[in-house]
């Protein structure tokens, strides 16, 4: 009898701690893409990226991940029509000049608490270990944007060693290559998809 209240026991804790072992993991909430067309959407924006970009972006999601935050890719690479497109709110780009996502040398992370809002403390977690890598973070830092607006950009990371500013890369025959093959991934992708 005691043995098999002890074997119930035991099941039970074995159960308890499957259930608390899937760190990352979270119920789905309504309004969010089943997982099999968010991993396609992830796959498609990986492949967008410069590749030393995609393995940090792959690197510091498993990072995530691995201490309990669930972090997805968000956007990654932006067209020149796409960039146009962007709320002058929400940019400090130019008009008519390219980012870091123009090259595919930027990526959003989408972190989320259970209530679906974006989980601050979080991000401040990552932001910290991509600046550790060598990647930049600017979420904790109000800039202005292109309208002359403050502005925060917590979801957005940027890998690009070397060129600690834009205008340093701008111009540079790097810059025009790297141009060049983030267009051509994107039509390949298109092509392709
Ligand atoms: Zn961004």
């Amino acid at each position: 009898m005691l043995g098999k209240i002890l074997l119930g026991i035991g099941a039970g804790l074995a159960a308890l701690t499957l259930a608390f072992s899937g760190r990352g993991r979270r119920p789905m909430l309504a309004d969010e893409q089943p997982e099999p067309k968010r991993r396609q959407k992830a796959a498609r924006r990986l492949s967008l990226l410069e590749p030393s970009t995609r393995a940090f972006a792959v690197a510091i999601i498993d990072w995530s991940r691995a201490q309990g935050i669930p972090a997805y890719l968000g956007m990654t690479y932006r067209s020149p029509e796409e960039q146009r497109k962007v709320d002058p709110h929400r940019t400090g780009i130019k008009e008519g000049e390219f980012g870091w996502h123009s090259v595919g040398r930027a990526f959003h992370l989408d972190i989320r608490k259970a209530d679906n809002t974006f989980d601050k403390a979080a991000y401040a977690i990552v932001g910290a270990e991509v600046r550790r890598r060598g990647g930049v973070w600017l979420g904790d830092r109000e800039r202005t944007s292109r309208a002359g607006t403050p502005f925060l950009d917590l979801a957005h990371f940027e890998y690009h060693p070397g060129f600690k500013k834009l205008a340093q890369y701008r111009g540079t025959p790097l810059a025009r290559q790297e141009l060049a093959m983030a267009e051509r991934r994107a039509i390949e992708a298109a092509t392709y998809a």
